[in-house]
């Protein structure tokens, strides 16, 4: 079980975790990504994928536990907790990791519910050693009610369905797949490593085994030309999966990703706002027979609001989307702006005066109209990812 090459040099915290694991204790399994191909990924660019060994990871883990223990012992019978208690705290610990004592303390302030497994994809560890320090994790921290990783469809669908159920019952109870897209078109064209009958088999084989399922889809993905595609395969693959949750995150063009390379040469042509969002408009409307929760839950989304449980909410979310489609040209650009400067968050706040007074003033300041909005959304996006 041990990987010799691992040298422990404490505890480990990677770069990333879902906007819906703020709260979770983040635990380290694997680092960086072992496929990191995805034209438009920037967040493993250059970094090598490598396992850490179960020792190392067990070692984080009593760290971090021992450290919790302690918090709770100390702050039992309601005791305050402030800055001297948790220098003390720390003080008196055998360990000295201040990392570990962050994430401990972190989790302590925040309910102690969900743990996050570290990088883009810990599924890829040979099952019996994921089993293994699943079920340790478990043992340390019991409070959690939910165990979550990233993980890649290909590896998923390479291991066998009693398998999956090993691991479920392990400890893991949600996994985020990146579906991104279900057409195999828009799959090939960014270099995803997978198809649409990839991401299907995946996806139902995690909920088989009584995991909850979060696919991510990203809106803008195919550019101009395979919009239409983009948005009918997503639909048909979701529709075939159903999973728990459909999470939105739209394209941003980091400078840093490939994709920006195709974008500058004119290879990769970009939608606008706008198009995204009819484009989500054409996946919602063709979505069906679906329980699926629809989160939009990433900054970089422009409509926070479509949000809801299908069937129920199809219309109100397509209600949301049709708003934004049929706004007056300058009303949609102070929204786009005021959504991208994080004044706005959903298109019921332009009718605060001050609010869209702020935004008017930007644009005027930068000059920003219809004409020049879309260069405009796409450097500052460009520089948020
Ligand atoms: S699999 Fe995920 S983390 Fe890896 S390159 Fe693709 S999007 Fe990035």
């Amino acid at each position: 079980m041990k990987n010799k090459k691992d040298i422990y040099q404490g505890f480990e915290q990677g770069p990333i975790r879902p906007p819906s694991e703020s709260q979770s204790l983040l635990i380290r399994f694997t680092r960086n990504c072992p496929w990191n191909k995805c034209l438009f990924c920037p967040v493993y660019k250059g970094e090598k994928f490598s396992l850490r060994s179960v020792e190392n990871i067990i070692k984080d883990i009593d760290i971090t536990c021992n450290y919790l223990n302690k918090i709770i012992e100390n702050t039992e019978n309601n005791k305050q907790i402030d800055q001297n208690l948790i220098n003390k705290i720390f003080n008196d610990s055998k360990n000295k990791d201040r990392t570990a004592f962050n994430a401990a303390l972190n989790w302590y302030f925040t309910g102690m519910e969900s743990i996050f497994i570290q990088d883009a994809n810990s599924l890829i560890m040979k099952p019996d050693n994921l089993i293994y320090v699943l079920k340790h994790m478990k043992k340390c921290f019991p409070m959690a009610k939910r165990i979550t990783s990233y993980a890649r469809s290909h590896t998923i669908a390479r291991i066998k369905p009693d398998i999956m159920k090993d691991i479920a019952d392990a400890g893991l109870n949600r996994i985020h797949i990146g579906l991104e897209s279900g057409s195999d078109k828009v799959l090939d064209l960014i270099k995803k490593g997978c198809t649409q009958e990839m991401h299907i088999n995946a996806g139902l084989k995690v909920k088989n085994a009584g995991i909850e399922l979060s696919e991510y889809i990203m809106p803008g993905l195919g550019g101009i030309d395979l919009s239409k595609d983009h948005a009918l395969e997503t639909a048909k693959a979701l529709n075939k999966i159903n999973p728990d949750f459909i999470r939105i995150r739209t394209l941003a063009i980091s400078p840093r990703t490939l994709l920006f390379e195709e974008y500058e040469q004119g290879r990769f042509k970009k939608s606008s706002d706008f198009m995204m969002v009819k484009e989500l408009k054409l996946l919602v409307e063709n979505l069906n027979n679906i329980t699926s929760y629809i989160k939009s839950d990433h900054i970089l989304n422009l409509l926070e609001d479509v949000q809801g449980k299908m069937p129920e909410h199809k219309e109100k979310i397509l209600r949301v989307i049709t708003d934004f489609l049929e706004m007056e040209p300058e009303k949609r650009v102070y929204y786009q702006v005021g959504k991208r400067m994080g004044v706005f968050r959903k298109t019921q706040d332009l009718s605060d005066i001050t609010l869209l007074k702020k935004v008017k003033e930007t644009c005027k300041l930068y000059n920003i109209t219809s004409n020049n909005i879309d260069s405009i959304i796409q450097e500052l996006m460009g520089r948020f990812v």
